[in-house]
């Protein structure tokens, strides 16, 4: 199996490679040369019509099949993507930007992860008994739900792709995917690796294309039961108004602004090179990071100072040179929005405290998207830099004064993704890890991952979770069967 060709990216329906029905094709850029990659499909209505069809032939057999047998296709998919992580890195850096060892390091080791937790995952997954006494007994089949639909962002493409399909075929489901029609090589990939681990035509189907068009046809099409989305908040409540009539189940995995909360007890060190991490890794383009970080004010001057000479000496670079900590912004579309977000940052009288401009580099990356990583003060909560998601290399600092405040402030959004919580004292990190509003909590730590835990935000990051039993109940309805005795 050849992973290094990808300039014609085709749809995979029913086991096999098939040009767009409409005849239409979109370009794909690598963003850190401006260069074109290839052509993807830009794929309408009838597209996902014909891979529903594919997977209404392969639901019965699918969802029969014994859940020793689909662990070991899963599992061998697990081993085929780790057999290939270096092409699969590569594959992922060209098309997101992203540094190669990040690539290497994260994105597909924790894709192969995601198929080998749920492959072991179904294996245990049990279901309730509610016991009456000598009258009844009650037992839940949990039964998958049909054909899904599984949509995904570009930040993390292979990596958040797998935390949806893995579960929801090994739940027994046949699935319509739609990759980011920004980042749609490794999706494309997928098809290969999935094809020759043996999964049986029409299990997984994918589908490329824009979200207006093709990831609307998968959310309209009536066939498609239930409906797992990660992306903007926007485009969440787009799918939620249109899916809520037709009562499909959605679990929506949206947008953040999460603060990181720093106190003056805090172990100074780890807390430093940590929120360098959660402010810049992936160019600040992972939905996790700390975009507004909030010190107490005992200790700003001393945290200013450091903080901005840390974020100073980033390497803005080639991604596919080892030595750059920062790669290329995802798109030119994104480019030119998070430059616009730091000229509104201007314009509300935020203080550049290091960077706030785009990076012209040499040689092969000179129309490359780079942007320095950006530090701004001065900005209050209600500013619109404070309010407003950029999903860049740009933070915001703001001081607070007691617990209270750093609550308030922490909670002063419409997001609740997730915080950290920096502090020694492990009951005011308990109390405070309480009162925020926040989905995710990292005390004294970032992005520290346990795939059994339950992953998702409140307010307007989403509704519903993924991870572990969340997502296999997610992706399986329940039925109660009432037996008397
Ligand atoms: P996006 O919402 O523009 O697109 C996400 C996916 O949805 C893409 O595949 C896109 O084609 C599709 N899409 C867009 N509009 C659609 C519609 N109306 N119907 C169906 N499909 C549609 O998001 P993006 O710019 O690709 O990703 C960045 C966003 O994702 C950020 O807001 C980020 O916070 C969020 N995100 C959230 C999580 C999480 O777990 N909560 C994880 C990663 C990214």
């Amino acid at each position: 199996m050849n992973l290094s060709i990808y300039n014609d990216i085709q749809n995979f329906v029913g086991g096999e490679f098939r040009p767009t029905l409409s005849g239409n094709y979109l370009d794909n850029i690598n963003p850190a040369t401006g260069e074109l990659i290839g052509k993807i499909p830009d794929s309408n209505e009838r597209d996902v019509a014909e891979a529903v069809e594919a997977a209404k032939l392969a639901f019965p057999q699918w969802s029969v099949t014994p859940v020793e047998k689909r662990f070991h296709i899963l599992n061998r998919i697990a081993e085929i993507i780790d057999e290939h992580l270096t092409e699969l890195a590569f594959a992922e850096t060209i098309d997101n930007g992203k540094p190669l060892w990040l690539s290497r390091k994260v994105d597909i080791p924790r894709a192969s992860a995601n198929f080998r937790f749920f492959a072991t995952g179904i294996m245990h997954f049990a279901t309730e008994s509610h016991n009456m006494e000598d009258s009844a007994v009650n037992y839940t089949l949990r039964q998958p739900v049909g054909i899904v639909g599984c949509i995904s962002p570009w930040n993390l493409p292979l990596y958040l792709f797998t935390w949806k399909i893995a579960p929801a075929i090994a739940a027994g489901n046949c699935v319509i995917a739609k990759p980011s029609e920004v980042t749609p090589v490794t999706g494309y990939l997928l098809a290969h690796i999935c094809k020759e681990a043996g999964l049986p035509p029409g299990v997984l189907n994918i589908i490329h294309g824009r979200g207006n068009t093709t990831g609307e046809a998968i959310i309209k099409h009536p066939d498609i039961k239930a409906i797992s989305f990660t992306g903007s908040t926007r485009a969440g409540e787009r799918i939620a108004s249109l899916a809520a009539p037709k009562f499909k189940k959605l679990s929506l995995e949206l947008g953040g602004k999460n603060p990181n909360i720093i106190f003056a007890d805090c172990d100074w060190d780890k807390m430093m090179s940590s929120s360098i991490q959660s402010s810049f890794s992936n160019q600040g383009e992972i939905c996790l990071c700390g975009s507004r970080i909030l010190i107490e004010e005992s200790i700003y001057g001393k945290f200013k100072k450091e903080f901005v000479e840390r974020t100073k000496q980033l390497k803005v670079g080639d991604p596919l040179d080892e030595s750059s900590k920062q790669g290329a912004i995802v798109s030119k579309v994104h480019f030119d929005k998070i430059l616009r977000c730091i000229d509104t940052a201007r314009q509300e009288g935020g203080k550049m405290l290091c960077g706030g401009t785009k990076v012209q580099l040499a040689g092969n990356c000179a129309n490359g998207y780079f942007i320095e990583p950006t530090v701004i003060e001065g900005l209050g909560p209600d500013s619109q830099t404070n309010q407003e998601e950029i999903f860049g290399p740009v933070v915001t600092l703001q001081s607070f004064k007691t617990e209270e405040e750093a609550v308030h402030l922490a909670n002063a959004t419409s997001y609740g993704l997730a915080a950290t919580i920096w502090t020694q004292d492990i009951s005011k990190a308990n109390r405070v890890a309480a009162k925020t509003e926040s989905g995710i909590i990292w005390i004294n730590c970032w992005l520290l991952r346990d795939l059994r835990t339950p992953f998702g935000g409140m307010k307007n990051s989403g509704v519903g979770k993924e991870g572990g039993w969340e997502a296999l109940r997610f992706f399986t309805d329940a039925k109660n069967v009432c037996v008397q005795l």
